[in-house]
């Protein structure tokens, strides 16, 4: 997975290394100010420096100059030239020069007189003005500079006197000086540059000496300390940053080798690991190793094995759950739930592969006897030779399915009818070679198998397969039955041929419209006296005129599992029965139930319901003993609560079952019905009948109301009365009616009662 936020190590050390760069960079800049700063003020200095050096030079031109002139002034030649210039250009042009009063360079005289005027004209080449110009001050010493064809000049003018005390004036002399290359003469100037020195004049301009100064433009001469002090500083500064961009370079590079390429190894690793790839001896040898990330990727080995490890027992653990799940604990065939899920699979990808389909119901033949008889230990030993002996006849990747009780079911993939036919036949076959005598059954186990076959062309109508094959099933059951029944060829045959067809519909039909069942009543006596105390309800379905007995339709209730649907309409009956209050109060009902309904709600509801006819007629449940095979404690629970609303239990068909007493002990019983085939036996004249008569005795002593079912003489009567058995029934006494006739019976005792009287 990638996470979008994250950074990168190799992205944080290039940040890292622009961040180093950046700051580098502003030191750098920060280094270059404070050199321009030094640089500047020592620029400064040396222009400083400079103008002062360039002040005292002219300073001391001018000082020069001034001295001369005092000199000249003073000098008697000087005097003598202006009283008589006998000589005058001699002494003009060497004269002045030779006595030492002048320097020779640069430099020329001359004299005036004293209105101002030259004293002799001066040669072509020296040219010095005809007339002192009229703006000098004359009675002192003065000093002005001229531009003179491009060259400034330097006038000197001064005032000759004859005496000492400067009392009569003789005129006048000026020295002129070529003023640049005197000055630049001086010795002293090592800071200004002395070709940078400028005096501009206006042409004509008279420039007094005073002012000389603020006219003067200058440079400093660049400073050579400055200059090595800079250089030095950057070739610094150079060192530096490339010495920090190798280290920030190297960094990276030794950055890159002991952290990033390891880790990021480590992260391919990793990955390699979840993909099963990874094997801590693979290729890396060549690869710089750091014992860190070696700890670390060898850790995240072991741990990756661990998990895998983890993840088999997990997977086979989950495996074993499922396969448990799926598996009938007894059979180890498949359980309803595997068939369940299954046979929903099978259905949707026979959409892409439409062929034929089978499905194969098997029924254990008189399963429940068999149980009865020999036990649960050895019942479920033959449910699993019967699993073991249908799984060995099916092909190889058919699955055997165990639905419940004694029910298998399978579905066959890619077949014919006479295939299916086949692999039943194959099945039948099979179990009849099975030996059962080892558990001491000695009697043959069969099994009825019915098929449903659904054609390629077809597949729209593979829901109705299980029920197609259930009706099958009870056409296989039928007495002389081969055991093999295909849904259509062989359940339409039988459908005709079938005498348990009429009271398959009527049943059917009764079921789906109320009123078709009616309820007799057989009346039950105290004894002695034989008063009525309560009827038993017995169910008939009436159907076109005729009246259907249970011993009839109840074989197509159990066949097809219609227990619960069954009690349930009799119960509705019973109900509409009792709320028409045609029985008199006080004169109890008892209602006949399958064992299977006990434990259906919808069942238990209703008899919640029909309880509250109670107070007026006391309601008693039987059930018959035979049926109570499965299922005892959750049976025992159901009956409890019924009897908290105050029904009592009856146990019917007493001494036709195998193990009476096991139930009588288990269940809330407060009734016992002796069957008619005990009641009979009382009649006899043997030991029977001493049996029967002391265990009668037994059960009465033990707290158990009893009553001796299908009392037909006289004989038997007298006997069951003086066992001091509490009550009878039997044809004795009365048959079963309809309701109506009951209620008439008690009107025509009233009537009677009312005659007597
Ligand atoms: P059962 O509970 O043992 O009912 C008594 C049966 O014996 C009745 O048969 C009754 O007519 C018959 N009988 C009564 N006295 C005599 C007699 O003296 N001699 C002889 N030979 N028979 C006598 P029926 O009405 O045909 O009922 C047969 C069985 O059907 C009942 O046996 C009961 O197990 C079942 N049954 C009847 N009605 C219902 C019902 O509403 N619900 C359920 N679940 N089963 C019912
Ligand atoms: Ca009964
Ligand atoms: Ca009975």
């Amino acid at each position: 997975m990638k996470w979008p936020d994250a950074i990168s190590i190799k992205q944080i050390a290039l940040a890292f290394i622009t961040g180093l760069l950046v700051l580098m960079s502003l030191i750098g800049g920060f280094a270059a100010y404070q050199t321009r700063e030094v640089t500047r003020s020592l620029e400064q200095h040396n222009q400083n420096a400079a103008a002062s050096e360039l002040t005292s030079a002219v300073q001391r031109l001018l000082r020069q100059t001034d001295d001369q002139a005092a000199n000249l002034a003073d000098w008697d030649e000087t005097r003598q030239q202006l009283v008589l210039p006998e000589y005058y250009s001699y002494w003009r042009d060497q004269r002045v020069y030779e006595s030492g009063m002048l320097p020779s360079h640069f430099v020329r005289v001359a004299l005036y007189t004293p209105s101002g005027s030259l004293l002799a004209p001066s040669p072509a080449k020296i040219s010095l003005p005809a007339r002192l110009p009229a703006d000098v001050p004359l009675h002192r010493l003065s000093s002005w500079l001229a531009d003179e064809a491009g060259a400034t000049v330097l006038y000197h003018a001064f005032p000759v006197y004859i005496d000492e005390r400067h009392q009569t004036l003789l005129g006048y002399g000026m020295i002129r000086l070529d003023f640049m290359p005197a000055l630049l003469q001086q010795e002293a100037l090592h800071f200004a540059d002395k070709a940078s020195i400028k005096l501009t004049l206006k042409p004509g301009e008279n420039l007094p000496a005073t002012k000389l100064l603020s006219r003067l433009t200058f440079k400093a001469q660049p400073d050579p300390d400055r200059l090595r002090f800079q250089s030095i500083l950057s070739r610094t500064l150079l060192a530096l940053f490339v010495l920090l961009m190798a280290m920030s370079l190297l960094g990276f590079v030794v950055y890159n080798r002991l952290l990033v390429r390891p880790l990021r190894r480590l992260s391919q690793d990793i990955d390699a690991m979840q993909h099963g790839r990874f094997s801590p001896h693979s290729s890396r040898s060549q690869a710089m190793r750091i014992s860190e990330l070696e700890n670390v990727r060898r850790s995240l080995y072991d741990y990756q094995l661990q998990l895998r490890e983890l993840h088999g027992s997990l997977e086979h653990q989950n495996r074993e759950f499922h396969s448990q799940a799926r598996q009938d604990a007894l059979t180890g065939c498949h359980n309803r739930r595997a068939y369940e899920e299954d046979w929903e699979k099978f259905r949707i990808e026979l959409k892409n592969a439409p062929q034929g389909v089978a499905f194969l119901l098997f029924d254990c033949d008189r399963f429940k006897t068999i149980n009865d008889t020999y036990g649960h230990a050895k019942g479920d030993r033959v449910l699993s030779i019967i699993a073991d002996a249908l799984v060995m006849a099916l092909r190889a990747n058919d699955r055997l399915y165990r639905l419940g009780g004694d029910e298998f079911a399978t579905f066959l993939s890619r077949t014919t009818p006479a295939q299916a036919k086949q692999i039943a036949q194959r099945c039948q076959s099979l179990l009849d070679a099975s030996v059962f005598s080892d558990l001491g059954i000695n009697e043959p186990v069969g099994i009825s198998i019915g098929i449903a076959f659904c054609a390629p062309d077809q597949l729209e109508h593979i829901n109705d397969l299980p029920k197609q094959a259930d009706i099958a099933m009870y056409t296989a059951k039928q007495p002389g039955r081969t055991r093999i029944a295909l849904y259509g060829e062989d359940t339409e045959r039988a459908s005709q041929t079938l005498v348990a067809s009429r009271e398959t519909s009527a049943l059917f039909q009764a079921l789906a419209s109320p009123g078709m069942i009616e309820m007799h009543y057989q009346s039950i006596h105290a004894l002695p006296g034989r008063k009525v105390d309560y009827y038993e309800a017995l169910a008939r379905i009436r159907y076109r005129n005729d009246l259907i007995m249970p011993d009839a339709f109840l074989p197509v209730v159990s066949s097809r599992r219609l227990e619960a649907g069954f009690d349930l309409a009799v119960l509705n009956q019973v109900d509409a029965d009792l709320s028409s209050q045609q029985l008199p109060p006080g004169i109890g009902v008892s209602i006949n139930l399958s064992a299977q309904s006990i434990s259906h709600p919808e069942v238990v509801s209703q008899l919640l319901e029909l309880s509250r006819h109670n107070a007026r007629h006391p309601l008693m449940l039987e059930i018959t003993e035979t049926s109570l095979i499965t299922q005892m404690s959750e049976v025992r629970t159901y009956l409890d609560l019924l009897r908290t609303v105050n029904y009592r239990i009856a146990m019917d068909d007493f001494g036709t079952g195998y193990s009476p007493l096991r139930y009588l002990v288990d269940l809330p019983v407060d009734v016992v019905k002796f069957d008619i085939s005990l009641v009979n036996k009382l009649g006899q004249d043997n030991r029977a009948s001493q049996v029967v008569a002391d265990f009668a005795r037994m059960m009465s002593d033990a707290g158990y109301s009893l009553v001796a079912e299908g009392v037909e003489t006289d004989t038997i009567l007298r006997k069951v009365e003086s066992l001091g058995i509490a009550h009878v029934q039997g044809y004795l006494l009365s048959r079963p009616m309809p309701l109506a006739k009951v209620a008439a019976s008690f009107d025509d005792q009233n009537a009677d009662v009312n005659c007597t009287a």
